[in-house]
């Protein structure tokens, strides 16, 4: 067995069906007096009924929470934590709204109780990003870590089908990358493994019934752990690519991982031959990167990075990219085999295992 290191995030997880029922005891147990409410505004009504539920110990609403977190909507959330005197924040909603959170932990220190209701893990992570100007960009601090998770799976009974399918395979995508990490270690490699059999069989699932309890259960469990191993370890290609090419053809961020995860995990196969004799087990196939592909198509989701938007002579600008930032990867990034990546997945072919 190779030696290695493994950290443990602090954290309390609160897991199943009903359990926001919880919020004011946990809310008490974290000795908080008063909470501010965290939400997008599309997510106003749960919020408010968050509310109520928690009477008088709730410090107001703000319903203002927005993709990529900008740092102006921070500021406005701050100036309402601090005139509300409240000692403690619940974020209700994905990672946008963690985000929220997360931001003015970050700044402030105050405790979080996070409910997630989607698969994008940002909870599990102590890692934030926040757009200043027009630029993302990233910090890691223990501060930014909620000290509560509740996950509610009749919360995720909403989220629609489609989204459903993208957002649980970017978890895929965090748990892939975490086997094969420079920092890998056998505990995540453990929750890895748990979490993509127990997403790869839920998301067709939702996908046919998103009324699905049993099926709903298993993503989110699996889209925690998958958060867990994405704050755990360092990722590579696939999230750096996914990265790149979100950002300079400003691409939607679930949809991008989920074309691209079969392509890079196909390009990294041949430099991690006992991750892929896993991933035959975890997924029942001999192919792993084609059954990713194939899991994308059962959910419905976009094939190709032409489809959502990549133009063709982003390609070379892809390629030049992904090569300039140098970064850890299992297979050195070469030019030609990577071109070959990029363009598979913009045409939306199967990946070349
Ligand atoms: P999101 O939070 O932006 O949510 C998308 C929309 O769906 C919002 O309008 C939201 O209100 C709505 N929604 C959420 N849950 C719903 C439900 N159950 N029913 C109905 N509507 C619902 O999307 P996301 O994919 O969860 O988060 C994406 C953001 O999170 C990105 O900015 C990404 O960078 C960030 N992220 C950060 C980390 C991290 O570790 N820092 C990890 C993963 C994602």
């Amino acid at each position: 067995m190779r030696d290695f290191v493994y950290n443990a995030h602090p954290g309390r997880v609160i897991f199943g069906r009903g359990t926001l029922a919880r919020l004011p005891e946990e809310i008490g147990r974290l000795g908080l007096k008063k909470v501010l409410l965290l939400a997008t505004p599309q997510q106003v009504e749960s919020v408010a009924h968050l509310a109520d539920l928690i009477g008088d110990q709730s410090a107001g609403i703000f319903a203002g929470a927005r993709m990529h977190t900008p740092t102006e909507v921070t500021k406005q959330a701050l100036d309402q934590l601090r005139e509300s005197g409240a000692d403690g924040v619940v974020a209700l909603g994905g990672g946008s709204t963690i985000g929220l959170g997360k931001a003015l932990a970050f700044r402030t220190d105050v405790p979080q109780i996070v409910i997630p209701t989607t698969y994008a893990g940002s909870e599990m992570t102590p890692i934030l990003g926040e757009t200043a100007d027009g630029l993302k960009r990233t910090q890691s601090s223990p501060k930014i870590l909620p000290e509560t998770v509740i996950y509610d799976v009749d919360l995720t009974m909403t989220l629609p089908a489609r989204m459903s399918g993208v957002s649980g395979m970017n978890a895929i995508a965090h748990a892939v990358e975490a086997m094969y990490a420079k920092d890998a270690n056998p505990i995540i490699t453990l929750m890895a493994a748990e979490a993509i059999a127990a997403l790869s069989g839920a998301l067709p699932a939702i996908a046919r019934d998103p009324q699905d309890a049993q099926a709903r259960s298993k993503a989110l469990y699996g889209a925690w752990l998958c958060g867990t191993c994405l704050g755990a370890v360092g990722m590579s290609l696939h999230h750096k690519l996914c990265h790149t090419l979100g950002g300079s053809f400003d691409l939607p961020h679930a949809e991008t991982h989920t074309i691209v995860l079969p392509h890079a995990l196909a390009y990294n196969g041949p430099a991690i031959p006992d991750v892929i004799e896993r991933l035959r087990v975890v997924l029942k196939t001999d192919d792993p990167a084609r059954r990713l592909y194939e899991i994308a198509q059962e959910i419905g989701a976009p094939r190709s990075l032409k489809e959502i938007g990549m133009p063709r002579e982003g390609i070379a600008r892809a390629v030049e990219l992904a090569m300039s930032n140098a970064y850890w990867n299992p297979r050195p990034l070469e030019a030609s085999p990577l071109t070959g990546l990029i363009t598979r997945a913009w045409e939306g072919e199967a990946p070349h295992s």
